[in-house]
């Protein structure tokens, strides 16, 4: 029968036959060439955050929670070494005391950073990439019952490990580009919409991190944004501030450690010269179909481009839209009738969230799509990390 195992919000439920927690590489390596010899499969979970089956498996689960914690820095390189199993909350304070930063974060810290690496994390700031560029090295045991090294210097390789859904090998060890200890300072407003619209190219532009919440019900903005102290937006016209405080950036670059209700979510990256035209498309349909069974905001962010393979932001600055609907209600119809109009706009879902795209679609999507697949391919010959979901996308 096997163990019940879901995700995040419940939505996605599976029952892997066994469940492993290697403490370390070599048990990973063991592991792995246990598998190969007895052709079982294994697909390597965080901490469960993602709702689509990425891990999903009736065979074995192999969680990475025992291997935490950063193992080595260098604090004039601005990098550290961490293992794969360490939580976004648990490197930031662990840097605090190495005095180096993460360069952004995103809206939770519960994350482990194999997994937000593995499907393309971002916070917001439009000239920030996503937390996978933050990864400049690491070591991975391969589906040959190897390990395989990497650093800067491989740059093809590091453009498919940096999002690669846990499709290559396990990661035991991953480098982090970081930037010295810094601060920063939180303010956040409310407005209209109809305020925000005025002032959005501005507020993108003159903040290094900036996003914006849209509530349907009432209509009404929180803007947020992030900046070094004494820089960036002091006011945004007609707009009431409601929260300012300042902090070190690991602190502050996430907003919630914990959220009162949970939710299913639904996010694609649109080029970011199509987010307003595309955003105001989707609160037009809220207004008329959704507003009343729907009352979750709907989240506004930047991203940097990148070279990723399969980056939803690669080669091209955009704007991520996410839905979300509460955990246990039904989300399906809403999404499935917002996600034209995203796709209309040229968006690339999110891995982690939900969508309805299959191989076909997905493929026109990324241009490196087949260099990434003969890079699985070759690291992972016999399809060990594979299940139902991630076949039909090879
Ligand atoms: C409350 C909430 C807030 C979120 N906020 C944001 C946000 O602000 N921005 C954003 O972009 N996304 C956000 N997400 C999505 C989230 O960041 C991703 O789902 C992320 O992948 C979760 O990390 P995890 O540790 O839970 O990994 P999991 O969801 O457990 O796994 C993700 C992927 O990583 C792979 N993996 C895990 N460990 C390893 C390993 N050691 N080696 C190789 N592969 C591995 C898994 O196989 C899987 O493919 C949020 C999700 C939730 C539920």
């Amino acid at each position: 029968m096997g163990l019940a195992w879901e995700n995040w919000s419940g939505s996605l439920r599976f029952r892997p036959y066994h469940l492993s927690l290697p403490a370390s590489e070599s048990e990973v390596l063991w592991l792995v060439q246990k598998a190969l010899r007895h052709r079982r499969r294994l697909r390597p979970v965080g901490a469960s955050h993602t709702s689509m089956p990425l891990y999903s498996t009736d065979d074995t689960l192999v969680s990475l929670e025992k291997m935490s914690g950063v193992i080595h820095h260098d604090e004039k390189a601005s990098t550290a070494r961490c293992l794969p199993g360490t939580t976004m909350l648990t490197l930031g304070k662990e840097l605090l005391d190495r005095k180096l930063s993460p360069i952004n974060l995103g809206d939770v810290a519960l994350q482990q950073i194999a997994g937000a690496i593995g499907t393309g994390t971002h916070g917001t700031g439009m000239k920030i990439g996503n937390l996978s560029t933050m990864l400049v090295g690491g070591r991975l045991v391969t589906g040959k019952g190897e390990v395989l090294s990497f650093s800067e210097n491989d740059s093809e390789l590091l453009k498919a490990m940096r999002v690669s859904l846990g499709m290559l090998g396990i990661f035991t060890e991953l480098k982090l580009k970081l930037l010295p200890l810094y601060r920063l300072r939180r303010r956040e407003w409310f407005t209209t919409f109809f305020s925000l619209t005025n002032h959005l190219d501005d507020l993108c532009l003159h903040n290094r991190n900036f996003d914006f919440y849209w509530y349907p019900r009432s209509d009404e903005v929180k803007i947020r944004t992030l900046n070094f102290p004494d820089e960036g937006k002091m006011n945004v016209p007609g707009a009431k501030l409601d929260e300012d405080w300042e902090d070190w950036a690991q602190n502050i670059l996430h907003k919630h450690t914990k959220l009162k209700n949970r939710f299913d979510e639904m996010e694609y990256d649109v080029p970011f010269a199509e987010g307003p035209s595309c955003f105001l498309k989707i609160r037009e349909r809220i207004l008329s179909r959704w507003r009343r069974s729907v009352c979750w905001r709907l989240l506004y962010r930047t991203i940097e481009a990148d070279d990723s393979y399969l980056s939803p932001a690669t080669g091209r600055r955009s704007v991520s839209i996410s839905l979300h609907q509460n955990a246990g209600l039904p989300y399906e119809e809403y999404f499935r009738d917002i996600e034209p109009i995203l796709l209309s706009h040229g968006g690339r879902p999110h891995w982690a969230k939900k969508h309805t795209l299959k191989k076909e679609d997905l493929k026109k999507l990324y241009p490196a799509w087949d260099k990434f697949f003969d890079l699985r391919r070759k690291l992972d010959p016999e399809g060990l990390f594979l299940n139902p979901y991630l076949e039909e996308l090879r």
